[in-house]
């Protein structure tokens, strides 16, 4: 078990991809002195906690939803935004958990989701080209020269835009918002207010007969009013998560406290990289995105490097192989982890395997086919005798309108409505819960 962390400039050296350039290396350093003093986001016990959860995952003992914004913005921190992101996610667990009458292991993609890596590094419009948004983290999203800047002070607003998101999604999981009775009735409404079939009406009132029953049998109340809840976030910006990685005083070994879970995406999970090489450091619960172009190979590779310890809980892997592909390219990587010995999560993110953009230029995800490639991932674990431990999924508990299909049946042409993503689009608040309702019969079955 490792108990150091590697320098800055060790990382560096490793030839980190999908870092900014910014322009003034003394404004970053100062930066990063700075960051270096704040207090911990996250608690390393917390972390601890969330490792052993997951552990029940990669058990098939627990499934997990992994839910959030694609990219977090500064200016969407505010009450609302983060109470419907709650709001909807906690009703998505309640279906699931009911469902799958195992634990659901809830994870925001929250408080820390401001960097975003990009397949292009510039982004040309009407003839004018200028560098590509990487997250509020990183620059402006307005398209012009002085806000597509990289400006590291930003990393500071991304420290005090987690603290506050944290701080208020901490107050709802356990000041009563999260109450299982008040989550079950935002179902119920929507399975009355929207032509979702009979059935799911019938899984709905058969909650609430099953809460009516355990508060029949004196259920304590405080089960019914708290939640776990747990923060994750893409791991991508060296300096932030560098600064952020502190020694647990417990232990003396050093914990990512920037969130619970850190991930490396599918663009920095380069064997030898800086972020593979940071995260394998840090005694966090993290995952790992493969995508289609994944060889059995490399995510032994990965696995081994990631979980050097075979240590339950340790990892989770994201799959994100597009509808497509998934049942093809899945089966020989789970094999290949699997003869490792080792137990991990296998979470299924439908959603960046299936983006494409549209006539009129939005990108977009359609439902039916981010329903395709859940759909396979849980073939394929049924057919191998593994356990489908959870979904990744960009969602928004607002009214967006970014992804077509679902019970709405929004089309192409709805999309220029409330197309509000900073990058990908986000499954809105009626797709989410009627995905919910799909993999509860997945689960059930
Ligand atoms: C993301 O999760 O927003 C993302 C960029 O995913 P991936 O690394 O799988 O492409
Ligand atoms: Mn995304």
């Amino acid at each position: 078990m490792s108990t150091t962390i590697p320098s800055l400039t060790d990382l560096h050296a490793r030839g980190a991809a999908q870092q900014p350039t910014y322009p003034d290396a003394a404004a970053l350093a100062s930066v990063v002195g700075e960051l270096r003093e704040r207090p911990p986001l996250v608690f390393a016990g917390e972390a601890d906690d969330l490792k052993e959860r997951i552990a029940d995952v990669a058990a098939g003992r627990a499934f997990m939803l992994q839910a959030g914004d694609c990219a977090e913005t500064f200016g969407n921190v505010t009450a609302v935004n983060i109470r419907n992101a709650l709001r909807v996610q906690l009703s998505m667990a309640v279906v699931l958990q009911y469902a799958a009458q195992v634990p659901v292991v809830k994870v925001g993609r929250i408080a820390g989701q401001y960097a975003k890596p990009r397949s292009s590094n510039d982004e040309t419009r009407d003839g004018l080209t200028l560098p590509s948004y990487r997250g509020d983290a990183v620059n402006g999203l307005d398209f012009n020269a002085e806000s597509r800047v990289p400006d590291p002070r930003r990393l500071l607003d991304v420290y005090n835009s987690s603290a506050a998101t944290l701080n208020l999604v901490r107050a709802f999981v356990n000041g009563g918002f999260a109450d299982l009775r008040t989550v079950h009735s935002w179902n119920t409404d929507f399975v009355r207010n929207s032509r979702v079939e009979a059935k799911y009406e019938a899984l709905s009132d058969e909650i609430e007969r099953a809460m009516a029953f355990m508060i029949a049998c004196g259920v304590s109340d405080d089960a019914f009013r708290t939640v776990n809840y747990w923060a994750s976030h893409e791991a991508l910006l060296m300096e932030y998560e560098h600064a952020l990685t502190r020694i647990d005083s417990r232990t003396g070994t050093p914990y990512g406290t920037s969130g619970h879970l850190l991930w490396i995406g599918e663009r920095t999970r380069q064997i030898d990289g800086a972020h593979v090489e940071l995260l394998s450091r840090l005694r966090n619960p993290v995952g790992v995105k493969l995508g289609p172009t994944t060889t059995p190979e490399v995510a032994r590779e990965l696995v081994e490097r990631l979980d050097p310890d075979n240590e339950p809980g340790r990892l989770t892997i994201i799959t994100r192989m597009g509808a497509g592909k998934v049942r093809d390219a899945l089966p020989a990587i789970i094999e290949a982890v699997e003869a490792t010995g080792r137990k991990v999560a296998w979470v299924c993110d439908p959603m960046h395997g299936n983006t494409y953009s549209t006539e009129k230029g939005f990108k977009t995800r359609a439902f039916p086919v981010i329903w395709d490639e859940v759909d396979g991932f849980f073939d394929v674990h049924a057919e191998l005798g593994t356990w489908p431990g959870g979904v990744h999924i960009e969602l928004t508990g607002n009214d967006v309108t970014e992804c077509v299909g679902g019970v709405d049946e929004l089309d192409e042409d709805a999309l220029a409505d409330r197309y509000e993503t900073a990058c990908d689009p986000r499954l809105n608040r009626n797709q989410g819960i009627e995905l919910a309702f799909y993999l509860a019969e997945r689960l059930r079955n």
